[in-house]
């Protein structure tokens, strides 16, 4: 995809027929969880998203959200888990490198916004508490009981349609109107027949996440992912990024992403990691491990490319073929021929196209509780029949975006914030640092929800203050 046109113009007001309290740009899970947010306040808002229906990433994604200290999570029996503890882990992923003002205010918003989603707006979380996630020291991860993104973006546009938010669709926003003090006064906005309709506003919240779905700016500024597989959402195409760059907006942790390596391949869909978390192993077509799976999917995918081929091999067993089906997304790979079953290790060398002796090897290296030549201990080693799924690394969504104060209001390159221009979720830098190995589970939707439940408070409070000194 060549660059979009995305660009700023300036005007002290803008002619709409149309004005609202607050806009907000992509109807994700970001822009979706801000606007019930502000409805619930009585602020009154419209969301407008680019595609007929809103799916965005989070449709695509498995829905799982990180939070510390919810309802749910006490209801487990689960009470040692604090916003410090969360933030304590996501800066262990990051090697310390992730915003530590985010970090904490993240840390902080998540567990009382799905509080919030479930005790308003009808979300039933469930706690996944049947494995730990890569760097979680503590069972926190969400989900809906479908266990999808689909689920999730499902509810939350039947709280959208019930709150009566209005949604803007097939509109392509692709102008900010700002007056000469940096105020945003309005946008405007692309529809299907080709005219552009301006919409004015007190404040504007970008929840349009990354650039993953643009090819020139994954290539210029994530080179090892240039080849690789896009596993999101196509019109995630850096919009925000380019609005910043034409403010003179400053822009943060742009090397940051969120890769997989357990892609399924061809079949083109998520496999879990918890089957490597609680004891799979990844594979080469010379039947050797070459990574620790253990300390995240996201690495992984470069350490996968970077396999001949850049195609590796899950291999598992029958206990962890039951974990395996616990997710829908494995069932639809499954459902469409992923999935080889191998009786001994001579056929799995078969499967996988390498020496049985070298197979053999890397299985007898596997002994429980005998640490690995890469520092992995496991359990157990596995045991026949054997279970094989190739898969490849991909690219899942960019965590880099323009900067933002903890309110979630953008800043400047001197550092201030800009008055009423906000961004949330995708569209803002994350917390996983500048680079792929600082992705911790969930880090994609914790800045999505998270960040679009503050930026709601924050927009509420500069709208009321506006009202208040009118
Ligand atoms: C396969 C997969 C699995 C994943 N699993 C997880 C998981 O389990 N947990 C987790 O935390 N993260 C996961 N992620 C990451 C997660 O999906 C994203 O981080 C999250 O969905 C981002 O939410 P968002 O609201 O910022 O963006 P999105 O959900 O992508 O929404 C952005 C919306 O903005 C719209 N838009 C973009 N530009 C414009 C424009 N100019 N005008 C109008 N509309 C525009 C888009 O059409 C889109 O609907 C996964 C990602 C993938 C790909």
């Amino acid at each position: 995809m060549s660059a979009p046109a995305r660009t700023v113009r300036r005007a002290a007001q803008v002619e709409a027929d149309v004005h609202v309290a607050v806009a907000i740009v992509g109807g994700g899970a970001c822009g979706l969880t801000a606007a019930l947010m502000l409805a619930d306040a009585g602020i009154d808002c419209v969301v407008l998203e680019r595609d007929a229906l809103p799916s965005g990433s989070t449709a695509l994604s498995s829905g799982f959200i990180p939070a510390p200290g919810t309802r749910v999570q006490r209801a487990h029996g689960v009470a040692d888990d604090s916003a410090a503890r969360f933030a304590a882990d996501i800066q262990a992923k990051a090697h310390g490198r992730a915003a530590a003002a985010l970090v904490d205010a993240y840390a902080h918003a998540i567990g009382p916004a799905l509080d919030a989603l479930q005790a308003r707006h009808g979300l039933g979380w469930m706690l996944l508490d049947g494995f730990l996630y890569p760097g979680h020291s503590v069972h926190r991860m969400h989900a809906l009981p479908q266990k999808t993104g689909a689920a999730l973006m499902a509810a939350l546009q039947s709280a959208v349609e019930a709150a009566g938010i209005p949604v803007l669709t097939q509109a392509v926003v692709d102008t900010l109107v700002l007056d000469a003090h940096d105020r945003v006064v309005g946008i405007d906005y692309l529809r299907p027949d080709g005219q552009h309709e301006t919409l004015g506003c007190d404040a504007l919240l970008l929840a349009c996440n990354g650039f993953g779905g643009n090819t020139e700016m994954v290539r210029t500024l994530l080179p090892e992912m240039a080849e690789a597989t896009f596993g999101g959402h196509v019109g995630n195409d850096g919009s925000a990024i380019l609005w910043g760059e034409s403010l003179g907006a400053r822009l943060r942790d742009l090397g940051g992403y969120q890769g997989h390596g357990s892609w399924v391949t061809p079949q083109g869909a998520l496999m879990s990691w918890a089957v490597m978390m609680e004891g799979g192993v990844q594979l080469n077509c010379d039947g050797r491990r070459f990574h620790d799976e253990t300390l995240g999917y996201s690495e992984a995918a470069v350490h996968v490319l970077a396999q001949p081929g850049g195609i590796g091999w899950n291999v598992f067993d029958t206990p962890l073929l039951a974990l395996a089906r616990g997710f829908p997304d494995f069932c639809e790979a499954e459902a469409a021929g992923a999935l080889r079953r191998c009786d001994s290790v001579a056929a799995l060398a078969d499967c996988i196209g390498c020496e049985a002796a070298v197979l053999q090897g890397t299985l007898d290296a596997m002994r429980g509780g005998v640490p690995a030549a890469d520092g992995r201990v496991f359990a157990r080693g596995l045991g026949a029949p054997y279970f094989a799924v190739k898969v490849t690394g991909a690219l899942f969504h960019t965590q880099g975006g323009l900067d933002t104060a903890p309110d979630m209001r953008v800043l400047r390159q001197d550092g201030t914030p800009l008055p009423n221009l906000l961004a949330a979720g995708g569209a803002a830098g994350g917390v996983s640092g500048d680079a792929v190995w600082g992705y911790l589970s969930g880090n994609g939707l914790l800045s999505a929800v998270a960040g679009g439940y503050i930026a709601a408070h924050t927009a509420a409070a500069l709208v009321q203050h506006k009202e208040a000194s009118a």
